[in-house]
């Protein structure tokens, strides 16, 4: 392991890999319903970025679950940049949520904005989303250190990765460490994209902690041409798994239709992503070193 990280991230003790053991340290795998997220398995979340209403949900369910996603997203509580826009259904979202896990199989990750809708939310999801404008809120953090369900917690747009380490070292100190890491893209000058898809953090959380990490492709994008591409970016340098938004007609999405996929478009990408996927899987059993820095795997 690089000196440097070492130094920089050994204080986050419960959620940073312990750098005095160099081999055979046990990585974090955390287990929704039938499926593992942090083990052999490149898990795909999918789904619109709003539940909009139970059709909209339902057909994207079927869809997604189809073309091989193992885990549905929907956000029922929406953090969004404008007062005026959509701000999502609440509990009858998560109602829809539950409503489509039952007719496909999948589990379901939500967003959950406030300490209050803690409770609510994780008797619904099984995956609790903490979004880029939660990643700091300290209160939240703590409750869900016992909402007996995984978090997926993204990355603050203007975090470091010590601060998403730390704020993961808030929910474990608070008693939850099922805790999955997500690189959704971060501001820089850049203004092409939404946002700057910081690639090389995958390589490094993975390196610094013993915590699945996931991607982002279509919060960092913000325009859905890019995020096949950033897609695959996600599966060569060793994610545990991708968060892609996904809508049956994304012109009319009431929340991020720009970067959301339609039903044809999220097919072929999980298609081209096949051989990638395959090469991730040899890698991982075969030669786990080709994915780690500085041996530290
Ligand atoms: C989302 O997943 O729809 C979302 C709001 O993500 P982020 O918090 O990364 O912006
Ligand atoms: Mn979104």
């Amino acid at each position: 392991m690089n000196p440097k990280w070492n130094g920089q991230f050994s204080c986050f003790h419960l959620v940073a890999k312990d750098a005095t053991k160099t081999n055979g340290q046990i990585r974090t795998v955390i287990r929704v319903r039938d499926l593992e997220i942090g083990g052999s398995e490149f898990v795909v979340m999918a789904g619109p970025c709003a539940v909009e209403s139970e059709t909209q949900l339902l057909q994207t369910a079927e869809a997604v679950a189809q073309a091989g996603a193992r885990i549905l997203r929907g956000g029922a509580y929406k953090p969004r940049s404008s007062p005026y826009s959509f701000q999502g259904l609440g509990v009858e979202g998560l109602k829809i949520l539950q409503k489509a896990r039952e007719a496909t199989g999948l589990a379901i990750v939500t967003e959950v904005m406030s300490e209050e809708d803690v409770a609510v939310i994780a008797e619904y999801a099984d995956i609790m989303q903490v979004g880029t404008r939660s990643m700091e809120n300290y209160a939240l953090l703590e409750a869900l250190g016992g909402c007996g369900r995984p978090v997926l917690l993204k990355r603050g747009m203007t975090a470091t990765l010590e601060e998403l380490l730390r704020s993961a070292q808030v929910i474990a100190m608070a008693g939850n460490s099922q805790i999955i890491l997500c690189e959704r893209g971060i501001r820089t000058f850049e203004t092409a994209t939404r946002n700057t898809l910081d690639i090389a953090a995958v390589p490094v959380l993975k390196a610094v902690s013993h915590l699945p990490v996931i991607v982002d492709p279509s919060h960092a994008a913000g325009v859905r041409s890019l995020v096949p591409v950033l897609a695959r970016a996600a599966t060569v340098v060793g994610a545990d798994g991708i968060i892609v938004e996904v809508h049956p007609s994304p012109d009319e999405a009431l929340s991020d239709g720009d970067q959301s996929l339609d039903f044809d478009q999220f097919r072929t990408m999980m298609d081209d992503l096949g051989p990638y996927l395959e090469l991730q899987k040899d890698q991982r059993q075969l030669r786990p070193q080709l994915l780690a820095v500085g041996g530290a795997d």
